[in-house]
């Protein structure tokens, strides 16, 4: 049974992540989406246990304390975390992960499991296309947006610690979604991943030669 990895998908607001992480989830059957705990309120169309585990500050804190949180971050002044049971109910099942999470959530896992971890990093194609993207949703403060582009811009200083970095072309989510599939799939092809088999097959080679 092939191991599964995880895969770090991180990007700014309007990177379009939400949509190329469910359009990945719908054409395979080999990854697992992990579920997040976090203690901002859901918003409308959002389901407890789906989008997030949505839990109290105090239950936060206590999850944390007892190890049950792998990594998290404070972000727009709410507690978001990776938990470790949803990481274990996914790779028990032979599955890759999906860790949908920011920069910094993003080297606390790189650090924490090391070489099973791929980050990719997607991004809007340029500077006013992210622009042009956050205004257009139209639902945004003069305030938010600016928020919003400055947090963009400290995320993509990151972008060369991350394995990968993949535009995400307006109206080519599926596009995108393909790349990340062959990123994913390359990974498995690592030579790294393979070394015992490798040197099993080398044995068995010495063998016949014998
Ligand atoms: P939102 O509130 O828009 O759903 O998420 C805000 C940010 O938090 C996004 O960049 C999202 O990827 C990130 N995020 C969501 N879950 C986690 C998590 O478990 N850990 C970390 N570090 N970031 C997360």
């Amino acid at each position: 049974m092939r191991k599964g990895l995880i895969f770090i998908i991180s990007g700014p607001a309007g990177s379009g992540k939400g949509t190329v992480v469910n359009i990945i989830r719908s054409k395979t059957n080999n990854v697992g989406v992990s579920v997040s705990a976090t203690t901002r309120s859901p918003r409308p169309g959002e389901v407890d246990g789906v989008s997030y585990h949505f839990i109290s500050r105090e239950k936060f804190e206590s999850l944390l304390n007892s190890g049950e949180i792998i990594e998290h971050t404070e972000y727009c002044s709410n507690l978001y975390g990776t938990m470790r049971s949803e990481v274990e109910r996914i790779t028990c099942e032979g599955l890759d992960v999906i860790l949908e999470i920011e920069v910094d959530g993003a080297m606390q896992v790189k650090n924490l499991i090391g070489d099973k971890v791929v980050t990719v990093m997607l991004a809007a194609p340029g500077a006013e296309e992210l622009e042009r993207r956050l205004r257009g949703r139209g639902t945004e403060t003069e305030e938010s947006v600016r928020k919003r582009l400055t947090r963009a811009k400290a995320e993509l200083s990151y972008a060369g610690k991350y394995d990968y970095f993949v535009t995400n072309e307006t109206g080519r989510a599926e596009e995108c979604a393909d790349l990340v599939m062959k990123i994913m799939e390359a990974e498995h092809n690592r030579s790294s991943r393979h070394a015992d088999f490798i040197s099993e097959y080398i044995d068995g080679l010495e063998t016949i030669i014998q």
